[in-house]
């Protein structure tokens, strides 16, 4: 072994064992997501060389490729540590006339060493360009912003983990004092959450030193029951399209103890609650790691499912179906004045058990029992604001967003 590859594993053994980390083995699964794991990340270096095999420039290369396509448009959300652009991707279909869009961000690389979160988001972005079906049912219906490389510092530097400063960019959402990434990512994040385009899927790609695919769940404890059975549905629709290889919602349960002050996903779940669906996806780190386009395609078409998006959208309002695919749950007017009357439309001949009202921290805030098919309320006087109407059936559930204006 010569002296940098020594130099090398010294130093990832120095990452492992400061206070922060050891600090998070506490709650193992809550503090380190990924399994880091020092000395797999040296031999995998040794074998992928400058970058994990991935590094700024091919990022730049693979941008000037993307941006030739009518459906991206490429742009910087401000500078790394070491002044390298942060780039965004966004990809939708501005010429069709559908809002309002669905925005959905995708955010990679955080930790360099994790070069799978660049396989699988690349793909996603390819497929996404393409010209497939699905392609341009998601193009026409929602816009996404994919920011691929997250820590281009820490991916020159050779960093297993950490930015320039050496900083887990990925847990640092609530230091004292936030590093240039993350001020920046939550910049866009803030931004774009006050536009008419919300996110309303933010996904953060890893890739996990134990080898398997999987989501990390939030247990209710840290968010709410309502926000779980989303999450549980929004996995389910994912791990479906490919049972063997992604794991199930319950492979690894995290926020048992409440919400973590620390990540992406914290930030959002305190700031907009139920609102955004912001999971971290894992892909495998090591040798056996492949099919990203299958990975990339598994994804894509449980967002699209989760979205409820196989059926035409109507012109009056977006339908989310959780598990009433093809059941379409019209409202207007919508926005609804607060106190004001609403009228509520089934597509289907199914009759409606119960509809209940919640806001965007997933409480509840109204319920109009046994409607029936078709059926007219008042809403109780709540705040001006962003709500999500659930209305179940007898097997199923159709959750719709309402938006209520100040009487
Ligand atoms: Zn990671």
């Amino acid at each position: 072994m010569n002296i940098i590859k020594l130099t090398r594993v010294l130093v990832l053994f120095f990452i492992a064992l400061n206070p922060l980390y050891s600090q998070s083995k506490v709650v193992w699964a809550t503090a380190d997501k990924c399994g880091f794991d020092p000395m797999h990340a040296a031999r995998t270096f040794d074998a992928l060389g400058h970058a994990w095999g991935y590094g700024y420039d091919t990022l730049q290369i693979d941008l000037q490729k993307w941006t030739q396509s009518p459906f991206a448009q490429i742009d910087s959300i401000g500078a790394s540590t070491l002044n390298r652009a942060l780039w965004m991707l966004t990809i939708t279909d501005s010429t069709a006339a559908i809002v309002p869009r669905i925005r959905i961000s995708i955010h990679a690389r955080t930790h360099p060493g994790e070069v799978q979160s660049t396989w699988v988001t690349n793909e996603l972005i390819n497929q996404l360009l393409g010209d497939s079906g699905l392609a341009r049912l998601l193009r026409r219906n929602c816009i996404f912003n994919i920011l691929p490389m997250y820590n281009p510092d820490g991916v020159e530097l050779g960093f297993a983990r950490g930015n320039a400063n050496g900083i887990d960019i990925e847990s640092n959402w609530y230091a004292a004092q936030s590093e240039q990434e993350v001020l920046m990512l939550r910049q866009f994040f803030k931004g774009k959450m006050n536009t008419a385009n919300p996110i309303e899927i933010a996904l953060n790609m890893h890739s996990a030193y134990a080898c398997k695919r999987y989501f990390v769940f939030h247990d209710a404890a840290g968010t709410s029951t309502e926000y779980e059975e989303l999450e549980r549905d929004f996995v389910d629709k994912i791990h479906n399209q490919w049972p063997e290889e992604i794991e199930p919602w319950s492979y690894m349960i995290t926020w048992t103890n409440g919400t973590p002050l620390r990540y992406p996903e914290s930030w959002f779940w305190l700031n907009h609650g139920a609102a955004v669906m912001a999971l971290t996806y894992e892909d495998k780190n090591c040798d056996t790691a492949a099919d990203f386009d299958r990975v990339a395609n598994a994804l894509l078409t449980g967002i699209g499912e989760y979205l409820g998006l196989q059926s035409e959208p109507t012109s009056v309002t977006e339908n989310r179906s959780i598990s009433a695919a093809n059941t379409v749950v019209r409202l207007y007017p919508n926005p609804v004045a607060a106190g004001g009357i609403f009228q509520v439309a089934i597509s289907s001949n199914k009759e409606m058990d119960a509809m209940y009202l919640f806001d965007i921290l997933g409480r509840r805030v109204g319920s109009f029992m046994r409607p029936g098919r078709e059926a007219a309320f008042r809403l109780p006087n709540l705040p001006a604001g962003k709500y999500f109407l659930t209305t179940i059936f007898k097997n199923s559930r159709v959750v719709t967003p309402i938006t209520i204006l100040q009487n």
